[in-house]
C-alpha cells in the first residue's frame, strides 16, 4: 500500500534498463551494456588496502553522526587544495553517496509544495528526490543549441516567492555540458535580485573534463554565494568508487546541521569502512585522476565521431563527464524489418537493446527527447564493437 508521496516514483529508468539488459545477458545475448553510470575501472589499490587496514585496527563501529573527524578534514583538504574554497569542520557533511546527501539536503530544506528549478535534460534522480521530499521539481529545458545550458533570462522567468533552490550540475550527466565561469556570474546576478534562492551545486564530475579544461566550481566564480550555496561531491565518479557509497557537501553551518539530524534518522552514519576508504583516495596519490579523464577523452572521440557518422543521429562533443547525449530526431519515423515503428527516444532504444544487443537511455529519461545517452565508461574495444552494432541496426531502419 504505497503512501501518496511515492506515487509516481519507481526504480529509476536507468536501473530498469540496466536489470533488463542484465537479464538478456544471463539468458546467453551478449549484450554491451552503455547504460550505467560507473567508470570501469578499478578502486585503485592503496584505497582498497586502507579499507582493510581500518578492519584491521577495530574500526569496524559506528562514527560520528555524519562524517569521523578524519573523514571530514579530509574532505576539508580537498576543497582547499583542489578548488581554493575554505570551510571549516562544521560546514562539512558526509553521507552514503552523493546521491544520499541530496535527499538530505532536500529533506532539511524543503517544506510542501517548495520549488526547486533543475535545467534539463537532468540526472533523474533529482526529480523523485524533490518529490519524496515534498517539493516541487520546476524544469527548465536547455536546449542542444544553448550548449544545454540555463541561460539568465530563463532563470529570471522561473523564480517564484516558494523557489527553494536552483540545482546546478557541471560536468552534466547526461550531456557532459560545463558552465563557466561567466556562466555562474550571470545566474548569480539574477540571484542576487532573489536572495530567498540557494544554489546547490552537484560537482560530482569535476575531474573528468576534457581539452585542457580546468574546472570552475560555483563559488569560486560567484563568492557572494557563500552563505546559500551547497557544494556536493563525492568519491564515486573521480576514484572509481560507486559500491563503497561516500559522498559529501560543504554549505552553511545551519543547513549542514539539519541535513545531519535527517541522516541522523535513516542510516546513522557513512560505512566506517568506507571513510577509511575515501579519506585514502582524497589524502593519497591524484595523479590518476587525470590519467582516467585523457582514457576517458580518447572514449569520447571514438564515440562522437562514431556517432556522427551514422544517418539519422547526432551529437555535440561532450566537454566533461563520461557520457554522450546524442539527438535521434532522423530516425524518429523509420520503420524497422519487422514491422516495428521507431515512434520516440524510448522505443529507438528498446530496438537497439532487443535488435543490437546495447543498452542505452533514453532520452526521456532525463527530461529531453528525442536523444540517447551513452555512458563510455566502458573499455575502447567495447565501445567499437557496440557503435558498429548500433550502426548497423540504424541502417535497417527505413
Ligand atoms: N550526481 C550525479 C550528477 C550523478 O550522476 C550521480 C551518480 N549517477 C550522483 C550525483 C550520485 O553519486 P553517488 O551517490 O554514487 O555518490
Amino acid at each position: 500500500m504505497p503512501a501518496h508521496r511515492m506515487r509516481g516514483i519507481g526504480v529509476s529508468l536507468i536501473l530498469e534498463i540496466g536489470a533488463r539488459a542484465a537479464q538478456l545477458k544471463r539468458a546467453g545475448r551478449p549484450v554491451i551494456i552503455l547504460g550505467a553510470g560507473e567508470p570501469d575501472f578499478d578502486t585503485p589499490e592503496h584505497v582498497k588496502r586502507a579499507a582493510t587496514a581500518a578492519m584491521d585496527r577495530g574500526e569496524t563501529k559506528y562514527t560520528a553522526l555524519d562524517g569521523s573527524p578524519a573523514m571530514k578534514q579530509a574532505v576539508i583538504t580537498k576543497f582547499s587544495r583542489d578548488n581554493d574554497l575554505h570551510f571549516a569542520a562544521d560546514e562539512i557533511t558526509v553521507a552514503s553517496g552523493a546521491k544520499q546527501i541530496l535527499f538530505n539536503a532536500m529533506m532539511a530544506s524543503l517544506n510542501q509544495g517548495d520549488e526547486v528549478i533543475i535545467p534539463t535534460p537532468c540526472w533523474t534522480s533529482y526529480l523523485d528526490i524533490v518529490r519524496i521530499a515534498g517539493g516541487t521539481a520546476v524544469t527548465l529545458p536547455c536546449d542542444d543549441s544553448a550548449g544545454f545550458r540555463l541561460n539568465a533570462a530563463q532563470l529570471e522567468a522561473a523564480i517564484t516567492p516558494r523557489t527553494r533552490w536552483l540545482l546546478l550540475n557541471s560536468p552534466s550527466n547526461p550531456t557532459g555540458a560545463i558552465y563557466s565561469a561567466e556562466d555562474y556570474r550571470e545566474l548569480s546576478a539574477v540571484l542576487q535580485r532573489h536572495p530567498h534562492v540557494w544554489l546547490m551545486a552537484d560537482d560530482m564530475y569535476e575531474h573528468i573534463l576534457y581539452d585542457g579544461r580546468h574546472f570552475v566550481s560555483p563559488l569560486n566564480a560567484c563568492p557572494e554565494l557563500r552563505e546559500r550555496c551547497l557544494t556536493i561531491n563525492g568519491v564515486s565518479k573521480a576514484y572509481a568508487m560507486t559500491g563503497w557509497r561516500i559522498g559529501y557537501a560543504a554549505g552553511p553551518a545551519a543547513l549542514i546541521k539539519t541535513m545531519a539530524a535527517v541522516q541522523s534518522q535513516s542510516t546513522s552514519c557513512p560505512s566506517s569502512i568506507s571513510q577509511a576508504a575515501a579519506i585514502a583516495a582524497l589524502e593519497g596519490p591524484q595523479d590518476l585522476l587525470a590519467e582516467r579523464a585523457a582514457s576517458f577523452q580518447k572514449r569520447r572521440d571514438l564515440v562522437v565521431a562514431a556517432l556522427n557518422d551514422i544517418d539519422g543521429l547526432s551529437c555535440r562533443i561532450p566537454e566533461g563527464a563520461f557520457y554522450t547525449f546524442a539527438n535521434c530526431a532522423g530516425v524518429i519515423g523509420r520503420t524497422a524489418p519487422d514491422g516495428t515503428l521507431i515512434d520516440s527516444d524510448t522505443s529507438y532504444c528498446r530496438w537497439l537493446l532487443d535488435h543490437a544487443d546495447v543498452a542505452v537511455v533514453p532520452g526521456s529519461a532525463f527530461g529531453q527527447s528525442p536523444y540517447f545517452r551513452i555512458s563510455y565508461a566502458t573499455s575502447q574495444s567495447e565501445l567499437t564493437e557496440a557503435l558498429g552494432r548500433i550502426a548497423r541496426a540504424t541502417a535497417e531502419l527505413r
